[in-house]
């Protein structure tokens, strides 16, 4: 049946389109493991939040239930008498204009009970329990990059590049497997290191391990540093460039995370130096605050040379299905919104230019979130509308990960490639 052809193309590849939907729900572990071929993310670890609530026993989920629903009351309570300023009056005006399409996309996922099922188990998907659990708890703790690369003696650190391949022979019947193994020892900050292999590669850097999918490349530095990633010639520059910044908040729990940046450092920021002759598709990830809208609105992409496209809404479900939050809590929505954009080079033919996609408006994407601020890998979503040549050449902004087929930049783009978030196969 037609469902059942959903369902095997999602475990595929972590895609499931809603029949007749502008929604579709993601896997970020099914798609994340498309970079790796003798790896795979552990979805325990990548699914570190949203779990916990879903209790096997019933009484305890009740329980929750009824918490939860008080909490509710209380902040739809407090939200009424809330009298909103006529900044955060446009920031609620922007919210009903797509309420009921939010609302529309979470239903087609709250009725696909059969899917919600493998939802509910994306958490220990593929791996045995203990396996993934012991796995999990490993409580060595992760290098700051931000610290360690601020030392004086950032430019002597090295990391060692593990590379490993596997070839077939096909003239050599009798042996078809040959092993290459290969050490590369170089700069860790302020240098583009790359795996242009087509396997894994494990990395070592000041006794951590770190896991470089096939055929990607980082560039570790502070944004002062940026400048040296810009290609020497247009025609090496990228048509996808996924930005998502480190954007001031107001949240406690963010600060602690990482260190934020005010705009006006985001203007400097070489997008049209970055994109390629073809013109680039630019994806900037926003907060719901209406000054940063209309900052970017404004002053950003005209700034950058981007001409808006289209918005693209990513809402948050607990592994239940559930929205992560009300989606009418001014404060805590459960989404988080894309901005799409082109950008063409001043020196960029006019052929070229006519040939830029139209993105359409409103897409949703739907998962389950994995740590504080961490995204959804969203490239693959993207691509039927970057300009241009196939396979895209892309980049990600203040990444803290590493894809194929990719260059990451930041100042800890190794940040989730470490060891602990993966599995051997
Ligand atoms: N997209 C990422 C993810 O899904 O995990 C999250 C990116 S987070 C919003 C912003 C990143 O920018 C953080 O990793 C932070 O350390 C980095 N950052 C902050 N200040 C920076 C700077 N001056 N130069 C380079 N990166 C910086």
């Amino acid at each position: 049946s037609e469902q059942s052809d959903r369902l095997s193309v999602f475990l595929l590849t972590g895609i499931y389109r809603f029949e007749g939907s502008n929604a579709m729900f993601i896997d970020p572990v099914r798609i994340l493991n498309r970079s790796y071929t003798r790896f795979r993310v552990l979805p325990s670890a990548y699914y570190s939040r949203f779990f916990d609530s879903i209790a096997d026993n019933s009484t305890e989920t009740q329980n929750n239930c009824s918490r939860n629903s008080k909490k509710r009351k209380r902040n739809k309570k407090k939200e009424k008498s809330q009298n909103l300023n006529p900044r955060e009056q446009i920031a609620d005006q922007r919210h009903q204009e797509v309420r009921s399409m939010l609302l529309k996309a979470h239903e087609a996922l709250i009725e696909s009970s059969e899917f919600l099922e493998i939802v509910m188990n994306l958490r220990n998907d593929g791996c045995d329990k203990e396996k993934c659990e012991t796995n999990v708890i490993s409580q060595d703790t992760e290098l700051d990059f931000v610290e360690v690369g601020s030392v004086w003696q950032a430019p002597l650190y090295e990391i060692t590049l593990n590379f490993h391949q596997d070839e077939m022979m096909e003239k050599n019947a009798g042996f078809p497997l040959i092993q290459f193994y290969e050490q590369r020892v170089v700069q860790v900050f302020n240098n583009l290191v790359a795996n242009e292999g087509s396997s894994d590669v494990e990395a070592e850097f000041l006794n951590h391990r770190y896991i470089v999918p096939k055929k990607s490349c980082f560039y570790m530095s502070d944004l002062g540093k940026i400048h040296n990633l810009i290609p020497a010639e247009s025609d090496r520059g990228f048509n996808l460039i996924v930005i998502d910044p480190p954007w001031e908040n107001s949240s406690a729990h963010q600060k602690l995370k990482y260190r934020t940046l005010p705009n006006r450092y985001f203007l400097s920021l070489p997008i049209k130096q970055f994109t390629h002759t073809v013109g680039s598709l630019v994806a900037l990830w926003v907060t719901n605050k209406e000054k940063l809208r209309s900052f970017v609105e404004n002053e950003l992409f005209p700034k950058w040379g981007v001409k808006y496209a289209a918005t693209f809404y990513w809402l948050k479900v607990k592994a239940d299905g559930l929205l992560i939050s009300e989606l009418d809590l001014f404060h805590h929505r459960p989404y988080e919104c894309v901005l799409l954009g082109y950008c063409h080079r001043d020196d960029m033919n006019s052929e070229h230019l006519l040939r830029l996609n139209h993105v359409p408006n409103n897409q949703v994407f739907i998962s389950v979130p994995g740590d504080y601020s961490r995204k959804p890998p969203i490239g693959e979503l993207l691509l039927e509308y970057v300009p241009g040549f196939r396979p895209a050449r892309s980049i990600e902004l203040f990444s803290r990960e590493m894809i194929a087929d990719w260059t990451s930049w930041g100042n800890e783009p190794l940040h989730f490639q470490d060891s602990r978030y993966f599995l051997r196969k």
